[in-house]
């Protein structure tokens, strides 16, 4: 997977080849350095992270005074990985926990983010993922706004085989089938338990009432172990201020970054990671039940300036 989303980065994104022809040059003008930096904030990658990425390369690369393509590839490679934060954890909260009743309980993985963006996709992918780890997993239909998501889910559910729970009833209450689906787990034993939630934006206050909800609900059943925020990467600042709203209305333990294999613009990644402070986990790679992958920093930089 990571093999593809280096030739899709290579093949959209000039960032890696742009910067590096520009810092290869003996002497780098002030154009060549503008030139950089409009390079770095075309990618998305942020108004600090490109400060400091260019600060960073400004004194390195006029220290060594190379033009050695190899040498500056390896610089550029590490500034990037610093941006990243390689050592953040990164890995799903998806075992069963004891309650405060010393039961188990499933892990309860709540999926939130704006329609559009590849939630319930994402949480059929996620699905996936689990199932080849040998995990039992249950869905939750919880989106009940839009009318198709329920169907979509269940559609997810038979491909990757593995049971949904959902109303009967359109506009049925989210939290009440987030409820019904973290009991279902509960009862089922499962191992986790994932929540497709709607994703309505029309305002700050509705959707905290809606997201808190289903986590007050869902958290008589289990502790919640992660929330998930999706976000779709060729969005932009537009994704950027979605991200602030959802972080501001709910603790968000993780982010999904969907489409990167539609966008040259993976510096988002950084960004995102940045402003938010939560790491990014996992990447979409396309629409297939195959194309989602841990987020790993070093195959991504590596992809950026192959
Ligand atoms: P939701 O409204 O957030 O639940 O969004 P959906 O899961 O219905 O996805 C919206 C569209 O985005 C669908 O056409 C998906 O196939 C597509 N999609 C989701 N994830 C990805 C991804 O990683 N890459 C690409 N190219 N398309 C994606």
């Amino acid at each position: 997977r990571m093999v593809r989303l280096r030739e899709r980065l290579a093949r959209s994104g000039a960032l890696g080849s742009t910067l590096l022809r520009l810092l290869s040059r003996g002497d780098i003008s002030e154009a060549d350095w503008e030139e950089i930096e409009e390079t770095l904030l075309l990618a998305d990658i942020g108004a600090g992270p490109t400060d400091e990425l260019m600060t960073a390369l400004r004194t390195r690369v006029k220290v060594l005074g190379t033009t050695d393509p190899e040498q500056v590839r390896d610089i550029l490679r590490e500034e990037l990985l610093t941006l990243v934060d390689p050592d953040m954890d990164r890995r799903l909260a998806a075992s069963p926990v004891v309650g405060d009743d010393g039961e188990p309980h499933p892990a309860t993985i709540l999926m939130v983010g704006v329609n559009g963006t590849g939630k319930t996709t994402t949480v059929g992918k996620l699905a996936r993922l689990l199932v080849a780890e040998d995990r039992d997993v249950l869905l939750g239909a919880a989106d009940t706004f839009r009318a198709a998501a329920a169907d979509q889910l269940a559609t997810w559910g038979e491909r990757v085989g593995v049971p949904v729970v959902r109303s009967d009833r359109d506009g049925a209450d989210p939290a009440a089938v987030a409820f019904d689906a973290v009991k279902a787990g509960r009862e089922a034993g499962v191992d986790v338990v994932l929540v497709d939630t709607a994703g309505r934006l029309q305002n700050k206050a509705g959707l905290m009432d809606e997201l808190g909800k289903i986590k007050r609900v869902v958290a008589r059943q289990a502790p919640v172990s992660e929330v998930l925020l999706v976000l779709d990467a060729t969005t932009g600042q537009n994704g950027m201020r979605q991200a602030q709203v959802f972080a501001e209305v709910v603790d968000v333990t993780g982010i999904v970054l969907t489409k990167l294999d539609g966008t040259a613009k993976g510096g988002i990644v950084v960004a995102v990671q940045r402003e938010l402070g939560v790491p990014v986990k996992f990447v979409g790679l396309g629409e297939g039940p195959d194309d989602l992958a841990p987020f790993d920093p070093k195959g991504f930089v590596d992809a950026l300036v192959s």
